[in-house]
């Protein structure tokens, strides 16, 4: 056993492992899977067996691979998305020049936004 799992830690050794993201991916693939013994649709059945294996074959992917910044970077947008949802008190606006993320108070109207790293001047609707 103790060599099985020297292999594994060899084997994991460089590559991204685990995180949120994944869980959900996962999750989402065991709920399509107990909601495919529900639906009596055949076609409904073929397609959700089909979203389930891409979705658990993509978090295999994505434990496996070597490009751990680039996994992380996923991860952290997909966290940022919830963080946003929960965030009843600013909206989040894209710079259009340098696609730098603003925060600001929701509410107030429309609003002139200057973006704090390029000084470029938007107005959004808040
Ligand atoms: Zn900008």
């Amino acid at each position: 056993m103790s060599r099985l799992g020297a292999w594994f830690r060899n084997f994991m050794k460089g590559r991204y492992g685990n995180d949120k993201l994944n869980m959900a991916i996962l999750g989402t693939g065991l709920v399509l899977v107990l909601v495919y013994t529900f639906i009596p649709s055949v076609v409904a059945k073929l397609v959700l067996w089909a979203i389930s294996y891409i979705l658990m074959f993509w978090a295999i992917f994505r434990s496996l691979s070597r490009n751990t910044y680039k996994r992380y970077q996923e991860n952290r947008k997909f966290l940022q998305f919830f963080e946003r949802l929960k965030d009843r008190e600013h909206r989040y606006f894209d710079c259009p020049k340098c696609r730098q993320t603003v925060r600001v108070p929701r509410g107030k109207g429309k609003i002139s936004i200057s973006c704090p790293k390029c000084k470029e001047k938007f107005v959004r609707n808040t």
